[in-house]
């Protein structure tokens, strides 16, 4: 059993001070209330001071990386973490590539879907709604097809939850001289993607997920070498690396209108990651978050998709009980009743959902919703809430 420290870490973390329900969902995602504040005043686009934010965060989310050579460059890019996919696979893949796209959920089947829209040449490892896609069939895809120039991975599949093994992916991308592209969406800024351990081309993610800021940007970092050699590649105005990179580089503004109070949120989001002890104090903090919520709900019953070491610190994906007086959405209800916002699963062959352990919450919340869970069961009068035998034979399939 994982230690579980139940204490708060930090005293900044705050019930929302709005009365507002907690979102235990993988972004937009609960934030401070020192984060929302930060919006109240209007900045000029232009403005020195704006820029110097601009600069900073550039600054900040690149150290997030380490590294050290000063080899990479962080360019944030105006909309959501979709928009900053597809900015990255418009700019970082040379229109004559070959993309090999490792598929086990949702974001993986939209980044096949968004080559498609580029109209760059790809092939698929769909691993279905949860299995990890593993370095030996990525290595044998890539020794039978020498075209094949990139692959691109997730590294947390938020639609299941699971931590696809990123590193051994690497491994195996570089030994055959390749190149990897990383969507780091929801597990940049708490779980490590040090350029020193984890080789890659360019990692992306979002404002709103383990930073808790707010929606409206995300950033992409990407090697410098690669980023030159994007000149003139993107279909897209809006979404090119390059020219949004070259501009701040000169100039020190984006392109086009910034979402000024986003970034001003940012800063303040920004701030309490460092003061929380960067990367490694954001993980444990939802880590800790993860064990106390897990813990708590196989202690009611419940069973969770799936199982260490796939478990992200980040969503956690759990069967729904067999019990015939179970229903998600009168569930789901009663739980936004008490405060808390679930999310519904996404497995095709049995019913499931999510709850995100990432945000502006602690195990003290944590603890909170398991009780949330523990009431709503009985009032529906469910005294089960374990899964239908399907769930568990799914479940065996996952081998660590
Ligand atoms: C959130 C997320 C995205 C981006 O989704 P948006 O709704 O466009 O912000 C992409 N990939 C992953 C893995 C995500 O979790």
């Amino acid at each position: 059993m994982p230690q579980i420290l139940v204490t708060n870490q930090k005293p900044s973390i705050e019930a929302p001070r709005l009365g507002e329900p907690y979102l235990l969902t993988p972004g937009p995602l609960t934030t401070a209330f020192s984060v929302k504040e930060a919006m109240l005043r209007d900045w000029g686009s232009w403005d020195g001071d704006f820029r110097a934010m601009t600069a900073q965060l550039r600054t900040e989310l690149l150290e997030m990386v380490g590294d050290s050579d000063q080899q990479f460059d962080c360019v944030p890019i105006q909309g959501s973490g979709t928009f900053v996919v597809e900015a990255m696979l418009a700019s970082f893949l040379p229109r004559d590539s070959k993309t090999l796209v490792l598929v086990n959920g949702a974001y993986g089947k939209r980044t096949a879907e968004t080559l498609r829209y580029l109209g760059r040449d790809h092939v698929v490892i769909d691993k279905g709604d949860y299995l990890p896609p593993r370095g030996d069939e990525v290595a044998a895809a890539l020794k039978a097809d020498p075209v094949i120039s990139h692959v691109i991975v997730i590294h947390c599949e938020t639609s299941s939850g699971i931590l696809n093994p990123i590193q051994e992916i690497s491994e195996v991308v570089y030994g055959a001289g390749r190149k990897l592209l990383i969507d780091s969406m929801s597990a940049f800024g708490a779980l490590p993607v040090d350029v020193e351990t984890v080789r890659y081309e360019a990692i992306v993610s979002s404002a709103n997920k383990c930073i808790e800021g707010v929606p409206g940007f995300g950033f992409v970092i990407g090697r410098k070498s690669e980023l030159e050699q994007a000149k003139g590649r993107s279909h897209s105005l809006c979404l090119d690396v390059h020219a949004q990179w070259q501009t701040m580089n000169t100039t020190g503004q984006w392109r086009f209108t910034p979402p000024t109070h986003v970034v001003a949120a940012f800063m303040e989001a920004l701030r309490l990651h460092r003061e929380e002890g960067g990367v490694h104090g954001r993980g444990q903090r939802y880590s800790n978050n993860r064990d106390v919520l897990v813990a708590g709900m196989r202690e009611l019953g419940f069973e969770t998709l799936l199982t260490e070491p796939w478990l992200s610190p980040i969503i956690v994906t759990f069967f729904n009980p067999v019990h015939d007086a179970f229903e998600f959405k009168s569930f789901y209800d009663a739980m936004k009743a008490r405060g808390f916002i679930i999310y519904p699963g996404k497995l095709t062959i049995v019913d499931s959902f999510r709850i995100g352990c990432i945000g502006h919450m602690d195990a003290a919340v944590m603890q909170r919703v398991v009780q949330a869970a523990k009431d709503v069961l009985a009032e529906m009068g469910v005294d089960d809430a374990s899964p239908p035998e399907i769930a568990l034979q799914e479940r065996a399939k996952l081998s660590a």
